[in-house]
C-alpha cells in the first residue's frame, strides 16, 4: 500500500516554519510497511486543497492530511475534503458536547466558532483528541482507500495518530515488512564513495539504497521490503556485505550512531581516556564528545587555547615554537596534543589548530588549513588538512576529522 501526506497551513509555506509532521508520519507508516510516495504542503486555500486531495486519492490508497482543523475561517481542511469527496458535512451533537465539556474543564466558555469543529464528513469516524479541541477524522473514501484528517499541532497529531489511527491502519494494511541497515562513513568524499559502491547497489531495486551526505559524514541507508521480516533480512544480507567489503574501515557505525558515539565506544572498549586542546574549533570538539551520554567514563576534559598567549600559559608551549612556526603548524598541533595528554594524564590527547576563516591564513596556509594532532602512548603525530567552505563548514570538518583520526587509531 502507498501513502501520501498533505500538510495544510499557509505558515508552512513561510521561511519560518517547516512541516515536521510528515517526518513523524512517514516513520510510522514505514514501520507498518507502507511506503510514502508523495508529500505536499498546501496553504489555507480550499480549492487548492480540494484538488490536492482528489489527486492524492486517485494515486494512493492512504492519504493523511494534517492541520487546518482549527475553529477559525482560515482552517478549511474539513470543507475542502468534503468537496473533494462530494460528501456533505454533518453536525454531530456529541462532538459539540465533548468540545464544550473540554472548555468547561478549563474554566472557559466555548466560543461560537468552535462549533465548526463538531462537523464530520459524512461517513467519517471521529478520532478523539485528548490534547486539543479538534477531533480527527477517519474516512473510507472508496474501496481500499483511506483518508485521515489529523490536527496540525505536533503533540495533538502524535496523540491522535497513536491512539486512534495505528490500530485502524493495522487492520487494513496487508502485512509488509521493511528492514533497514545504516552504515555511516567518515574520511571519504561523497563522490569517491558513490563511485566505489554505486556499481553494486544500482543492481538492486530492493533493498533500495539512499545516500545522505553531510560535511565529512555520509550515511548509507539500505531499505528492504518483503512479506516477512525474515525475507527482508535475507535481501539485506545479500547486499549489505558487498557494501561493507568495499568500504572497509571507512565505515564507523552500523547502528546509526554518530562519530562521537563510535569513538566513545572504542575508548570504553580499550579502557582508555581522552583529553582535547582546541583552538579554531573553540570547544566544538569537546561539545560533540560530551553530547554522548556516559562520556564521563572516558572524557577527562579539555583546554580552549584560542590565542598564542593561552597556548603558552595553559599548555606550556614555548614562545619560540609559536614564533618559529606560527600557531597553525604541525609542530604546534603536536605540542598541543602532547601537552594536554601529559597535563591531564589521559591516554590520548587530541588537538585542533587552524584557520577557519573568512580572514586569516597566508599564501602557504590559506583559510581552511587545519592541523590535527594526536598524542598516544605509542607516540605523537599531527596531520595537515585543507578544508573548503565557510567558517562553519571548516570547523565542522575539523572536529569530524579529529574524531576520525582517533577512531582509525583506536580501530587499528
Ligand atoms: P488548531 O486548532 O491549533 O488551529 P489545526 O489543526 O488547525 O489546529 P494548524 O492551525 O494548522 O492546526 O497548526 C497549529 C500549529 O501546529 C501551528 O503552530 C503550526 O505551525 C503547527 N503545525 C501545523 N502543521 C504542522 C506540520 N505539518 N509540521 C509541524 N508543525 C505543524
Ligand atoms: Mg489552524
Amino acid at each position: 500500500m502507498n501513502a501520501e501526506i498533505i500538510a495544510v497551513g499557509s505558515e508552512l509555506l513561510t521561511p519560518q516554519r517547516l512541516d515536521t509532521n510528515s517526518l513523524y508520519l512517514t516513520e510510522r507508516l514505514n514501520a507498518l510497511g507502507v511506503e510514502v510516495v508523495a508529500k505536499a504542503v498546501i496553504g489555507d486555500d480550499r480549492a487548492r486543497l480540494r484538488d490536492a486531495v482528489r489527486a492524492a486519492l486517485a494515486r494512493s490508497e492512504i492519504v493523511i492530511l494534517t492541520g487546518g482543523l482549527g475553529p477559525t475561517e482560515d482552517d478549511v481542511t474539513r470543507e475542502a475534503v468534503a468537496e473533494a469527496l462530494g460528501r456533505p458535512l454533518v453536525w454531530r451533537q456529541e462532538l459539540a458536547d465533548a468540545i464544550e465539556a473540554r472548555f468547561r474543564r478549563m474554566g472557559r466558555k466555548m466560543a461560537e466558532i468552535n462549533k465548526r469543529q463538531a462537523y464530520l464528513i459524512e461517513g467519517a469516524e471521529a478520532l478523539s483528541n485528548d490534547q486539543g479541541t479538534a477531533p480527527g477524522q477517519w474516512i473510507e473514501a472508496g474501496p481500499g482507500h483511506y483518508l485521515m484528517l489529523l490536527p496540525g499541532p505536533p503533540v495533538e497529531l502524535k496523540s491522535v495518530f497513536e491512539r486512534e489511527c495505528l490500530a485502524r491502519l493495522e487492520r487494513v494494511v496487508p502485512p509488509l515488512a521493511i528492514r533497514t541497515r545504516v552504515f555511516r562513513v567518515a574520511g571519504m568524499p561523497e563522490s569517491d564513495l558513490d563511485q566505489l559502491i554505486s556499481p553494486v547497489y544500482k543492481r538492486y531495486k530492493n533493498p533500495a539504497t539512499t545516500i545522505l551526505a553531510a560535511p565529512g559524514d555520509i550515511q548509507i541507508h539500505l531499505r528492504a521490503r518483503a512479506e516477512t521480516a525474515e525475507q527482508a533480512e535475507a535481501l539485506l544480507a545479500e547486499l549489505a556485505p558487498q557494501i561493507e567489503a568495499l568500504l572497509g574501515d571507512n565505515i564507523y557505525s552500523r547502528n546509526g550512531e554518530p562519530l562521537e558515539g563510535a569513538v566513545g565506544a572504542l575508548l570504553v572498549a580499550r579502557g582508555a581516556t581522552l583529553a582535547v586542546a582546541e583552538s579554531c574549533t573553540g570547544g566544538m570538539l569537546a561539545e560533540r564528545i560530551t553530547s554522548v551520554a556516559g562520556s564521563s567514563r572516558y572524557f577527562v576534559g579539555g583546554l580552549l587555547v584560542y590565542n598564542d598567549e593561552m597556548k603558552e600559559k595553559l599548555l606550556g608551549i614555548s614562545a619560540e615554537l609559536l614564533a618559529g612556526h606560527t600557531a597553525v603548524s604541525q609542530p604546534v598541533a603536536e605540542a598541543m596534543a602532547a601537552r594536554v595528554r601529559q597535563r591531564t594524564g589521559a591516554t590520548f590527547g587530541l588537538s585542533v589548530t587552524g584557520y577557519a576563516g573568512p580572514e586569516g591564513g597566508d599564501a602557504e596556509h590559506p583559510v581552511g588549513t587545519v592541523y590535527i594532532g594526536l598524542a598516544a602512548p605509542e607516540g605523537t603525530s599531527a596531520r595537515p588538512f585543507r578544508f573548503l567552505g565557510d567558517r562553519e563548514r571548516v570547523r565542522r570538518l575539523a572536529t569530524q576529522s579529529a574524531l576520525d583520526l582517533l577512531r582509525r587509531h583506536l580501530a587499528r
